[in-house]
Order: C-alpha cells, then sequence, then structure tokens
C-alpha cells in the first residue's frame, strides 16, 4: 500500500463532478462544508475517491423519491484525524439492517440495481488505510457516513 498526502477536497470534488448530471437532474442540493483551512489525509488518492463515489451513489439512491433533497459533504480535522462525511436526507437505516450493510452481498435493492459489495469494499478499502467507516442514522433524518482516516502531517 503506498500511502500518500492526499487532498480531501479533491477527493470530494473528483466524486462529486462524476456524478454532477445526476445530482442536477434530481435536483439534489449539494451542501459542501469545508474547514478553513484544509487538513491533508495519508490515504491512496484513486481508492479514497472509489469509497466516495460508492458512498455518494448510496445516498443518491436513498434520495430518489425524496422531495427536496439534501447531500451535505462534510471535512472536519480531529486531532491527529480527518473526518469526512457523507449524510443524505433519504429514509435513513432500518435498524435491523445498520448491522449488516457492512457485509458483502448485502443489499436491499431489488436486482440488478445493487451487488451489495459498494459498502464491504468501501469499508475493506478504509481499514486497510489504517481508518474506519462507520455508518449512522442523523436525529433530523437520513442517513450519516463517517470515514475517519489519519492526518497527514507532512512529516516523513
Ligand atoms: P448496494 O448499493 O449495491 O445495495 P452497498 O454495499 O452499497 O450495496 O449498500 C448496502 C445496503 O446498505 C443498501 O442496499 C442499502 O440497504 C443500505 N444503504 C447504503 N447506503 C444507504 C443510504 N445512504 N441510505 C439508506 N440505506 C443505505
Ligand atoms: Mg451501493
Amino acid at each position: 500500500e503506498t500511502l500518500a498526502a492526499v487532498s480531501p477536497i479533491a477527493c470530494f470534488d473528483y466524486a462529486l463532478r462524476l456524478f454532477q448530471t445526476r445530482l442536477r437532474e434530481n435536483g439534489v442540493a449539494v451542501i459542501r462544508r469545508w474547514p478553513n483551512e484544509e487538513p491533508w489525509v495519508s490515504a491512496d488518492l484513486v481508492r479514497l475517491e472509489q469509497v466516495l463515489v460508492n458512498l455518494i451513489d448510496n445516498a443518491l439512491q436513498a434520495m430518489a423519491d425524496v422531495p427536496e433533497a439534501r447531500m451535505e459533504v462534510s471535512i472536519t480535522a480531529e486531532g491527529d484525524e480527518v473526518v469526512l462525511g457523507v449524510a443524505d436526507s433519504g429514509p435513513g437505516i432500518p435498524d435491523a439492517h445498520l448491522r449488516r450493510i457492512f457485509e458483502p452481498f448485502y443489499t436491499t435493492k431489488s436486482p440488478g440495481r445493487g451487488l451489495g459489495l459498494g459498502l464491504s469494499i468501501s469499508s475493506r478499502i478504509i481499514d486497510d488505510l489504517g481508518g474506519s467507516l462507520t455508518a449512522a442514522n442523523r436525529p433530523e433524518g437520513g442517513a450519516l457516513f463517517t470515514i475517519r482516516l489519519p492526518r497527514d502531517t507532512g512529516q516523513r
């Protein structure tokens, strides 16, 4: 695994650009919460982008029938960690599913719509990068996925 100093803003920008057309067509408002000073993460650019693509794809699918869909993406520095959030205004994740969504092939989508691999691969990638990927429901509604990764301090 080759770790490098990666810009989380650049990763989000890349992933959000891929979904630009779908976001516009579905009328999804994207709220970016970036800190004044960007913390860099110790990661692998392409893998982190892939995880963000998976999370954004899930968020968009969850909000397919939701009016005034909102997606909030965030970056926060917490000590020697960087926390990346992807939140949506969809129906959230029923408690019975929360424990299982990271299992390979676990999906609640109809055949052909989801393989159930996105989250298991994503959590494996983030684990390999020395971080963690977790899911929760927000009190205000919708799901929140949180990625924690080691912060890159520039020291080598
Ligand atoms: P897939 O998207 O192919 O179903 P994933 O591993 O990406 O597989 O997700 C597994 C399951 O987790 C989904 O089928 C869905 O039930 C649940 N899930 C993932 N993201 C969300 C979300 N943002 N809101 C609600 N449920 C979600
Ligand atoms: Mg998925």
